[in-house]
């Protein structure tokens, strides 16, 4: 899917029911077919992308001092 707030293409967890844009994080839930934004807070968000199946947050390994 493409995110619906910047149209990158986001990445999609195993279940194929939830998807993390990597540009802006939002997460995404599909709901009967319809892609809808999953609203976190910061604070909870990492928790809760693990939760659903994501690997570590796409940012941990690319920005090496
Ligand atoms: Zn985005």
């Amino acid at each position: 899917m493409q995110c619906l707030q910047c149209q990158t293409e986001a990445e999609m967890a195993p279940s194929q029911l939830y998807a993390r844009c990597p540009a802006c994080k939002s997460l995404f839930m599909n709901v009967a077919g319809n892609w809808q934004l999953y609203p976190v807070e910061d604070s909870q968000r990492n928790m809760i992308e693990h939760s659903l199946g994501f690997s570590n947050p796409a940012e941990a390994d690319t920005h090496a001092a």
